[in-house]
């Protein structure tokens, strides 16, 4: 079997795959919207969505045909195996040569496209609150954590594969899903890279947050205030922390927008999602597809006929890391079809939690508020909300909560 025509042919079903997907998506900001969501955007408001949709549309069909083109030729033209030697010959410096060299090349197409996406659409429509500073000290931040993660990966995968040969699958996989809990544990810690945090001012808003979530048997250990207009308009809160023990982050952009009742109301929702333990759920979800990245990874690497077609003399383990992410591409979308429907199922449940808390009619008002802030598209392809939302629309959550009411 030839494996570079293989691999060229999967990254053009992938780039033709996610170009379809923008087509439908293009096609879906002409939509009717839902009688229940019809009062979110007024008629100037909902003609400058279209045409900022429409322009993140654009760029994301440059993006998808920039990045698979830039792999397609680098593939084509053994680029990686050129590249191998360039740290020297042993195992360890030739797969980080390529590593090095995917992962700088990954960051010099896409900032770019970012900057188009951050600096420019977000500017003209009035989100974006980053500086170009913020913007350049933002991307160089995540180049080296990306740099510093890809190589830490690929020099494990050597390690592993190297050490225990076909068993590794299981090492591989649970090593990774340790690294995966390890930073959900110190995103806290990650953020304040970014951001600052305050606590919330002693008041209304902060008793009741506290009397809802201990009421259920929470420790609340701080309510703290991120400053995310620093960067975007946008808005939205989450809570942090294992166990019973929970630190909740309300961004300032929530705080300013929304009415006291109405941070309960997205805070009920958080809780419901709590009690029931949709992150564990998550975890486990997480479970199933580092297996699948391990048992890629393993294939990659248990077969050296692979390597020469791509200009290596053997098993290059950084190409392999690369490969791994290839084949991905098929079995990613078919996986997340589950993992989404899954995700909404929970996201009801949520909601359902707020309104049994007595929430349904702030819920109501406080989702079409984050709609209106975050820009939300109202009227999604069924299609693409079944391939690609996490959350229902906000249609049906709405028709959803107020059933929970009728009951
Ligand atoms: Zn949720």
């Amino acid at each position: 079997m030839n494996y570079k025509i293989l691999a060229l042919i999967i990254i053009a079903v992938s780039c033709a795959y996610r170009l379809a997907l923008s087509v439908v998506r293009r096609k879906s900001f002409a939509n009717p919207v839902p009688e229940n969501v019809s009062d979110v955007y007024d008629s100037e408001t909902y003609a400058k969505w279209r045409r900022y949709s429409a322009e993140k549309a654009s760029l994301e069909v440059y993006s998808i045909l920039a990045s698979s083109f830039l792999t397609f030729v680098l593939i084509l033209t053994n680029a990686f195996g050129w590249v191998s030697g360039m740290l020297g010959n042993g195992v360890y410096a030739a797969a980080l040569a390529v590593t090095l060299f995917s992962a700088l090349t990954e960051a010099l197409i896409g900032i770019p496209f970012q900057y188009v996406d951050d600096m420019i659409i977000e500017q003209k429509y009035g989100f974006n609150r980053t500086t170009k500073q913020t913007f350049v000290s933002d991307r160089i931040k995540e180049t080296v954590i990306s740099l510093i993660l890809a190589c830490g990966l690929t020099c494990l995968l050597t390690l592993v594969h190297s050490w225990l040969g076909s068993r590794m699958i299981i090492v591989f996989a649970a090593i990774l899903f340790a690294l995966i809990l390890l930073i959900s544990f110190v995103f806290p810690f990650l953020t304040k890279i970014f951001n600052k945090f305050t606590d919330l001012e002693e008041g209304e808003l902060k008793e009741k947050l506290t009397a809802m979530l201990e009421g259920h048997g929470y420790h609340v250990r701080a309510i703290q205030v991120m400053d995310a207009s620093k960067r975007s308009s946008k808005t939205n809160a989450y809570f942090a922390g294992f166990g019973k023990t929970k630190t909740i982050v309300l961004y300032d952009t929530l705080v300013k927008a929304m009415t006291p009742d109405e941070i309960c109301a997205v805070f009920a929702h958080e809780m419901g999602h709590g009690l029931h333990r949709d992150t564990l759920k998550n975890q486990l979800s997480s479970l199933i597809s580092v297996f699948l990245i391990a048992c890629a990874a393993y294939a990659a690497v248990s077969l050296p006929e692979i390597y020469p077609s791509f200009g290596f003399e053997g098993v290059n383990y950084g190409f392999a890391m690369i490969l791994t992410g290839i084949a991905l591409d098929i079995v990613n979308p078919l996986f997340s079809i589950l993992t989404n429907a899954r995700s909404r199922r929970a996201e009801y449940r949520a909601d359902a939690q707020a309104a049994a808390e007595g929430y349904a009619g702030q819920l109501v008002s406080a989702l079409k508020k984050l709609a209106r802030a975050n820009f939300s598209h109202l009227s999604p392809a069924p299609v693409i909300v079944m391939l690609e939302y996490s959350h229902p629309t906000l249609s049906q959550r709405i028709s959803a909560i107020e059933r929970c009411g009728k009951r």
